[in-house]
């Protein structure tokens, strides 16, 4: 795992963070430490191709709010949306299906776990209803590099500082 970038909040336009993964375990530990940064009502888009890690990102995240990402997490492609226990809900989102229309975000439920500000919400395919997920919401960008390599690109919104380098850590849960 490489943190290649760091840029800190400009006027009106927020953090980013890139970093560079060779394994579905380093990915799963910078969710991990980006997860560490998350509280309730936040949302996460994933967004990138399938095989890109959106996934294997959510298991990382679920991992910090004490599950077991890979018995835990499964694909919602039908059921659209899974709602994992952990010390905070985690509303696992996919909307691969549907085209992210209001309606369809409407009718499916999506639209009421973005804004319960109860539960976190990681949003698969989160590019195609990004103007009607909140303004916060924050963007991760799988880059599919190469068959283990995947670059991570993490836009966070203005004014929601990233979270801190200890974070990091693997002993941070
Ligand atoms: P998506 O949800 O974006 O379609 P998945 O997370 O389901 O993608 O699948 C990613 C696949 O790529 C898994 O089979 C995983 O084992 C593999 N993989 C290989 N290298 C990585 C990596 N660096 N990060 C994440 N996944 C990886
Ligand atoms: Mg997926």
């Amino acid at each position: 795992m490489r943190r290649e970038v760091a840029k800190s909040n400009g006027e009106g336009e927020g953090a980013e963070l890139v970093f560079v993964t060779h394994s579905p375990e380093e990915t799963r530990a910078v969710a991990r430490r980006l997860a560490a940064g998350l509280a309730p009502g936040d949302v996460v888009s994933l967004e990138g191709d399938l095989g890109a890690g959106k996934t294997e990102f959510v298991r990382g995240v679920v991992e910090l709010f004490g599950l077991d990402g890979e018995r835990t997490v499964t694909s919602p492609t039908f059921t659209i949306i899974n709602v994992y226990e952990g010390t905070v809900p985690i509303y696992h989102i996919d909307l691969y299906r549907l085209e992210g229309t209001y309606d369809e975000l409407e009718n499916a439920g999506v639209l009421e776990c973005v804004s319960d500000g109860e539960g976190i919400s990681l949003v698969e395919w989160g590019e195609r209803a990004i103007l009607e997920l909140p303004s916060n919401t924050i963007r991760v960008i799988l880059i599919h590099l190469g068959e283990t390599e995947r670059e991570i690109r993490v836009l966070f919104p203005p004014g929601k500082p990233a979270p801190p380098e200890e974070a990091s850590s693997p002993n941070a849960q």
